[in-house]
């Protein structure tokens, strides 16, 4: 072996994973946007021989030898190939250390479970789900095991999604957010609830669509290289810079769920089309981790789209398209209408001062069954029981309860953290960014150009070249805060609320 040769079968493997998770990633969107409800079977079958072909690739000797060679020559790189080798190395070994027919039953698992999660979510029968839940939680725990034996299964997988992050670090930051959400929300119960009712009268959803497009215009997605799609969950998936798409569910009697879905997954559209050309097709494209990715969505969410100036610009269009249903209502009456605090039972739909503890439910949850401190077919009576202690509802059925996510069914065991971590990290931003420029003045004239100029100078163009942690603190100048956030939340709710 020499250095051409290594860094040519590293580079002939990069590439070819790039199409098979392209081939891939277009069954995935095409399952979970338009292909008919009953088509699992075959695609599962497909799925399972491409996942295989993933593997080999990955796993394979000559893959192995060119990046042990690599790795034994990282100072002969350049920066970007040392990176790609190491990255590349760390995400693979996780992969590797999974028996290759162990990995593929997994793969083939994941696509049951997502035909079965649905039907069970319709018909709100956890039981169906269960067994699949069972095994999805218990191959999770096997493979972080074969991982790294001598670690907490729970941090591995933790780490997985936000490198250096523990149960340690999040109990501290979650048990922090907790003292300060609580007494606002109690707060809140006392005083007069805003009315909101307009905003659920029925709006036609081919005028949403209408709305949806419009609202990617404001936010500055290029319709060229992203289009949206309708699906269940919404979610985005990127295949590289030029083809994104983002997906959102139409409600005739909340047009608010999708406006804010098309905003949230219009946030991780413009991270992964800003990303830097220079990294296109390497092992280093796209985001840096899942929570750098939630504070970007949750920034455009709540940060930009739930603000008063972004409101005051977007509403005139709003009573353009259902001038009957915002007849007799103002810009500031939409803007409380879209900032109402109430307890409530799904996730996605919660307001951003009640969120967090929705997420500290599915944290707590996971961490006792990676413990083997619960069962999971114990999981929804756990739900239920947190969900009445942290946000005092009562969950009527599993439909609204343990079965609403699709992360559990998609194997994502360790993901949901990053939605808090992600927004607290966007808090930071947006106080750093307003040093540097009228942050509210810009989204008052619906210019959101140098805000997304901001983080894709700081975030963006970097893709995975830098560990969050490292970006972070580079975006910032220092190190992730979550007191940023508390205030941020305490400030809003004060002034909505008159508290
Ligand atoms: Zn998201």
């Amino acid at each position: 072996m020499d250095l051409e040769t290594a860094k040519k079968d590293f580079r002939d493997v990069v590439e070819k994973l790039h199409a098979f998770q392209h081939a891939m990633g277009i069954m995935e969107y095409d399952a979970l946007t338009t292909a008919p409800s009953d088509s699992a079977e075959g695609r599962g079958k497909s799925m399972g021989i491409l996942s295989r072909y993933t593997y080999d690739l990955t796993a394979g000797e000559k893959t192995q030898q060119a990046v042990a060679y690599l790795k034994e020559h990282l100072d002969e790189l350049d920066e970007l190939t040392a990176r790609e080798v190491t990255e590349f190395d760390k995400r693979n070994e996780y992969t590797r250390s999974i028996p290759a027919d162990e990995y593929v039953r997994y793969r083939m698992l994941l696509n049951d479970a997502d035909a079965v999660w649905h039907k069970a979510k319709e018909n709100s029968d956890f039981a169906s789900f269960e067994p699949l839940l069972q095994e999805i939680f218990d191959s999770n725990k096997r493979f972080a095991t074969y991982y790294k034996p001598d670690e907490d299964p729970y941090d591995v997988l933790l780490d997985r999604y936000e490198k250096g992050m523990n149960k340690e670090m999040l109990d501290k930051f979650f048990s922090g957010l907790r003292e300060k959400i609580v007494p606002l929300i109690k707060q809140i119960a006392e005083k007069e609830q805003i009315d909101s009712d307009f905003v659920n009268l029925p709006y036609p959803i081919d005028k949403q669509k209408e709305f949806s497009s419009y609202l990617m215009d404001v936010i500055g997605i290029d319709k060229t290289h992203c289009i949206i799609g309708e699906t269940e969950h919404p979610f985005t998936t990127g295949f590289n810079r030029k083809d994104v798409r983002i997906t959102t569910h139409y409600h005739l009697n909340d047009f608010t769920r999708s406006m804010y879905s098309v905003i949230h997954e219009g946030g991780h559209a413009l991270y992964e089309l800003h990303s830097g050309a220079k990294y296109d097709g390497t092992a280093i494209a796209g985001g840096s981790s899942m929570s750098i990715h939630e504070s970007q969505s949750r920034f455009y969410e709540n940060l930009i789209g739930r603000s008063r100036e972004f409101i005051g610009y977007i509403f005139p269009k709003l009573r353009e398209i259902f001038p009957e249903q915002t007849a007799g209502h103002t810009a500031e009456d939409f803007y409380r209408a879209i900032n109402k605090s109430e307890p409530s039972l799904i996730r996605i739909y919660a307001d951003e001062l009640t969120y967090p503890l929705h997420i500290m439910v599915r944290y707590e949850i996971e961490k006792a069954v990676m413990s083997g401190k619960a069962e999971v077919k114990d999981l929804p009576e756990l739900w239920n029981e947190k969900m009445k202690e942290y946000l005092g509802v009562d969950v009527p059925d599993d439909r609204n309860g343990v079965l609403q996510d699709s992360h559990w069914s998609g194997g994502s065991i360790g993901y949901f953290p990053s939605y808090a971590l992600g927004s607290a990290y966007g808090a930071q931003m947006l106080y750093h960014m307003k040093k540097d420029f009228d942050v509210a003045a810009d989204v008052a004239k619906g210019d959101i150009s140098r805000v997304t100029g901001w983080l894709t100078e700081r975030i963006y163009q970097h893709c995975r070249m830098y560990d969050p942690g490292d970006l972070l603190k580079m975006a910032c100048g220092e190190e992730f805060d979550p007191h940023y956030f508390t205030d941020y939340l305490t400030e809003k709710y004060t002034d909505l609320y008159d508290l």
